[in-house]
């Protein structure tokens, strides 16, 4: 399998050139030639395989043999997904139905996909797990039997999840410095504690004085000066990264596989008609983990829909209802990220958003479209979305036709939560167990009748919202819908304590309700991260001279790596 630039400058890359360079350099994202379709008979013979070796499976169909052979493919996936603290990986639990009163049984198959049983508690770690040893991987093969070492500086800004998954993905490995900066004392305690709790030599937390944007200009500035580019090897673990996106679509295939054992549906169709369809509500900031879904869709995993599920930044949302595609209208007090009890979907525009417009324009939708795998119409493709993008740069926003949106509208729906309903959501999943009749009634004690509350972190409970909604309105064609929860509500205690200890509605309060703790909400070990050493180096700005700020963050990086790294050529497949 080769990658081309969804901007059509650069194409034929094999796979490690695509992970090493991460955006290309005409400023696209990579994708690969074709979308492999899996005959539904092959999809099926997958359904009983523990998770790492479905993801080589699916790894299997993007990566040439000749690249990774099947044996070191597998290696890979199995150490990564070994960090996780069950055998499942991202283990699926049924919600209670909260909405009895609605009579409408597709409440009763509403399921938790949860993401978050990895080393920092949120989705991110199942595909930096496999990013870090990736990287380790085609690392160790340029060195063989070379003296010169070659390495490389991944260089990243957070403003919370992406640079603890990161650095846990990539603590202790060889050849691969990190530098992850964060805004000082602007993100959560916890992830400030998660990641500069992390001792390892090749580790570099670095609080820089100022914002979050001022750390992604620090980066931005860096990666553009060449020659501290090429000296460094400077690498982005962004969300753009192909290798996190096919590391995301094995759960779809997992979770599929999960919710068929546990209804006891015959896994033995034969037609695609005849099988059990699944739709699936994904809240969604970069659209990095809805897009995996719908590289399952593409390659033939039953999903009926995908539902994208935005916060109040919710330029997707608008996206799939006016087939504009806009920032916020400057003047309009409202063009900047707006902050959000989800803060790791408080985006402006949605990086991989342009992967889809890509297949979009070139006339897929659920399929691909007919005669789309030619180079002419991959060009055509590309030129348009180079024009749509510097549309977005130059005049904010781009329309597409209506045929792109209807294809759209094939596979995705969209809604948008508020953080009142958001609020809203965590209360009524969490205080359900006080509306339960005191004796299990046959309902509630039937197999999997579904847990008798859940604590919804933030995100998750977005996405919640929009399946709610979605079924509500009669939009669901199937009777099973999953959710997929991002995050461990102990990541974001604030938002979720406060939602279920304020307000207490009066059945909780004469049923016993107690006020919750961080410590009945959140895994030990991040609990236990308070009295941890830390490590952490601080960039002073002087009050906000961002030149500071920008020659605190090179020096750091001179003074930890030295001299650089030699050039060494990636493998040539
Ligand atoms: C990153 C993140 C998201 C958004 O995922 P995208 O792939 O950017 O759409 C949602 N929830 C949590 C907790 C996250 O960390």
């Amino acid at each position: 399998m080769r990658y081309r630039s969804t901007r059509g400058k650069s194409t034929n890359l094999s796979f490690e050139e695509a992970v090493f360079e991460g955006l290309a350099t005409d400023g696209g994202l990579y994708i690969p030639h074709h979308v492999p379709t899996v005959p539904l008979s092959e999809i099926l013979s997958w359904a009983d395989l523990p998770f790492p070796k479905l993801a080589a499976k699916i790894f299997r169909k993007f990566i040439a043999e000749q690249e990774i052979p099947d044996k070191d493919l597998e290696d890979i996936l199995t150490r990564s997904f070994a960090t996780f603290s069950t055998p499942e990986v991202t283990p699926l639990t049924k919600l209670p139905n909260v909405r009895p009163e609605l009579g409408n049984h597709n409440f009763d198959n509403l399921y938790v996909l949860e993401l978050f049983r990895g080393p920092t508690f949120a989705f991110k770690d199942v595909a930096l797990q496999v990013l870090g040893n990736l990287f380790e991987y085609f690392l160790a093969r340029r060195n063989r039997g070379s003296v010169e070492q070659y390495g490389i500086t991944v260089l990243g800004a957070t403003s919370g999840d992406t640079g603890g998954a990161a650095i846990y993905g990539l603590r202790g490995k060889k050849n691969v410095n990190v530098f992850i900066l964060h805004p000082k004392g602007r993100i959560s305690p916890v992830q400030e504690q998660q990641m500069t709790s992390v001792l390892d030599e090749n580790v570099h937390n670095v609080a820089v004085e100022g914002t979050f944007d001022d750390c992604q200009d620090i980066v931005k500035t860096l990666f553009g000066d060449e020659p501290f580019r090429r000296r460094f090897h400077l690498a982005a673990i962004n969300s753009i990264n192909w290798a996190r996106i096919l590391a995301q679509t094995t759960y779809y295939f997992y979770s599929y596989f999960t919710l068929l054992k546990r209804i006891g549906a015959p896994s033995g169709a034969t037609s695609y008609a005849a099988l059990t369809k699944v739709q699936y509500s994904v809240p969604t900031g970069n659209f990095g983990d809805i897009l995996a879904g719908y590289y399952a869709v593409r390659m033939g995993l039953p999903i009926e829909r995908l539902i994208v599920a935005t916060n109040e930044n919710d330029i997707l949302h608008r996206f799939f209802q006016t087939g504009r595609y806009e920032k916020k209208k400057a003047g309009s007090g409202d063009e900047e990220v707006r902050q959000t009890l989800s803060p790791a979907m408080d985006i402006l525009v949605s990086s991989n958003f342009e992967r889809l417009i890509w297949y979009l324009s070139r006339g897929d939708g659920r399929h691909t479209g007919a005669d789309a795998e030619t180079e002419e119409k991959a060009q055509v493709a590309s030129a348009t979305i180079a024009q749509w993008m510097s549309d977005l740069k130059a005049k904010g926003g781009f329309s597409v036709p209506e045929d792109v949106l209807a294809r759209a509208k094939e596979v995705f729906s969209s809604f948008c939560t508020s953080d009142a309903q958001t609020t809203d959501a965590i209360q009524r999943y969490y205080h359900h167990q006080f509306s339960l009749p005191y004796e299990p009634t046959p309902s509630h004690a039937g197999a999997d009748s579904g847990c008798p509350a859940y604590v919804l972190d933030p995100h998750t409970a977005v996405g919640v919202v929009a399946a709610e909604n979605f079924i509500q309105n009669g939009g669901s064609a199937t009777a099973y819908t999953i959710c997929l929860s991002t995050a461990s509500p102990g990541k974001f205690p604030e938002a979720v304590l406060k939602a279920i200890n304020e307000n207490v509605p009066n059945t909780s309060l004469q049923r016993g309700f107690k006020a919750v703790s961080y410590a009945d909400i959140a895994p030990r070990q991040l609990v236990e991260l308070e009295g941890l050493p830390k490590r952490c180096v601080d960039i002073s700005t002087d009050g906000g001279k961002k030149e500071l700020g920008l020659e605190g963050v090179r020096n750091t990086i001179e003074e930890k790596v030295g001299a650089g790294f030699p050039a060494v050529a990636a493998a040539k497949i």
